[in-house]
């Protein structure tokens, strides 16, 4: 592919902004250039250094729009795409009378593909450039979310979910089943093209000990994968656990048992965590997805990430269950319930969880979620004016982090302007 350069208002990170004053922590240019050649980043700085390093380069230019690395999801559920929105339910309700109706669905292989269609039209369109999606307990739809990733290009993570108890009858499967698809669909997915596979238990209620044993086997005879499972959602979900596992000291403490626990382990909510968990969670090296719209939406509660000190944190949707595929909406969101626990999201620092931080996350935070020599070209342009109070709003802005901070509260899809994945624009 030739090279060609992405001009507009730059925005990198330099560095964690949770480790340090946020304004310290990135660079931002404000006629900044981008050069992609072979779906990387092989260069970037001011507009005027790169051009006069690459005479003649093709440039698309987008004038006073920023260009930043691709969100980054870290937990959703792509089969749940059709349950958005649906009224007046808390979790186990909420999975016994939307999800798992829904879920059921993706027996047929046509609806399964047709869904995943659907669901990256809908995450590119919000500048959504990786998610790590559960699937369903069917290997069919495990093949319908990685064919339609990969016809595009994207990297992401996926896995068949795992349910062998308190599920219904269609959507079940067992320990040794649970193991044989995972190993297979692992063979046939995980390393091909951008493609990652996440061995998937739904949570710790609907699988059998044997079950969590057969997924940490396979997890571990399979580095370089990734695990995801639900922790500490909602307080009648803990209560069930402890009822399940009563040997288990807590419920992070069931995974731990079952070796799902270490770098590349992927907890959604961890909401209402305990100290012991909160230690071990930072000790085990795992990573938490933090999905606020969702929390708020099934009214399961207000994640602390203040508490979370250096927990690796993600940002997420959980769609179904969230009310948003925009990673700004979910900022927004996550702003919000920060705001409810007495403390500020920092704009700087909610573009990293929606980035980077997901991105560190899932073990990808050497390839995509920043704009830096050598990443993945996983690149998009949000239009700071792209509905009239957000234009009125961003007139009176005096700083980049101010522009952030109105795009991620007034900002939805209309802001984005452009997606670039691997170099190839897709938006
Ligand atoms: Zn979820």
């Amino acid at each position: 592919m030739t090279a060609f350069a992405i001009r507009g208002e730059t925005f990198a990170f330099v560095a964690d902004p949770f480790a340090g004053p946020p304004h310290e922590a990135y660079r931002h240019d404000s006629d900044g250039a981008v050069v992609i050649e072979n779906g990387g980043i092989r260069e970037m700085g001011t507009a005027a250094d790169v051009l006069a390093r690459n005479p003649g380069i093709v440039v698309d230019h987008y004038p006073g729009h920023l260009v930043l690395a691709g969100f980054v999801d870290c937990h959703i559920h792509y089969p749940q795409t059709r349950v958005i929105a649906s009224y007046g339910a808390q979790l186990i309700d909420w999975l016994n009378t939307y999800t798992f109706p829904a879920e059921l669905a993706f027996a047929d292989p046509g609806h399964a593909a047709a869904a995943a269609e659907v669901f990256f039209a809908e995450v590119l369109r919000n500048g959504t450039t990786t998610v790590s999606s559960y699937c369903t307990v069917h290997p069919q739809s495990v093949d319908a979310f990685f064919a339609a990733a990969s016809a595009r290009n994207l990297r992401v993570a996926g896995g068949k979910v795992l349910m062998d108890r308190n599920a219904p009858a269609g959507l079940t499967d067992t320990p040794q089943s649970a193991y044989d698809d995972t190993k297979a669909l692992i063979a046939r997915w995980h390393g091909k093209g951008r493609n990652v596979y996440a061995v998937s238990p739904r949570f710790a209620p609907t699988s059998s000990p044997e079950q969590l044993e057969a997924a940490g086997a396979v997890w571990r005879e399979h580095p370089g994968t990734l695990m995801q499972t639900h922790l500490n959602e909602n307080k009648d979900e803990i209560a069930w656990v402890r009822q399940l596992f009563p040997d288990a000291p807590d419920y992070f403490g069931v995974y731990e048992r079952f070796g799902l626990t270490g770098p590349g382990a992927n907890f959604g909510h961890a909401i209402h965590l305990t100290e012991r968990e909160r230690v071990a969670l930072r000790e085990s090296g795992s990573g938490i997805s933090h999905c606020p719209t969702s929390n708020t939406f099934i009214g399961s509660g207000l994640f602390d990430l203040a508490g979370m000190r250096e927990i690796p944190v993600g940002l997420a949707t959980d769609i179904g269950g969230g009310s948003s595929f925009s990673m700004l909406a979910t900022m927004k969101a996550a702003y919000e319930v920060a705001q409810l626990r007495g403390h500020s999201l920092h704009p700087v620092r909610a573009f990293y969880l929606a980035s980077l931080g997901s991105a560190r996350v899932l073990r990808m935070d050497h390839q995509i979620g920043n704009l830096a020599r050598g990443f993945e070209a996983d690149v998009i342009v949000l239009d700071p004016r792209a509905k009239p109070l957000l234009a009125e709003r961003v007139g009176q802005a005096r700083s980049i982090e101010d522009v952030l901070f109105a795009l991620m509260i007034l900002g939805d899809d209309r802001a984005v302007k452009a997606v670039y994945a691997a170099g190839n624009r897709l938006v």
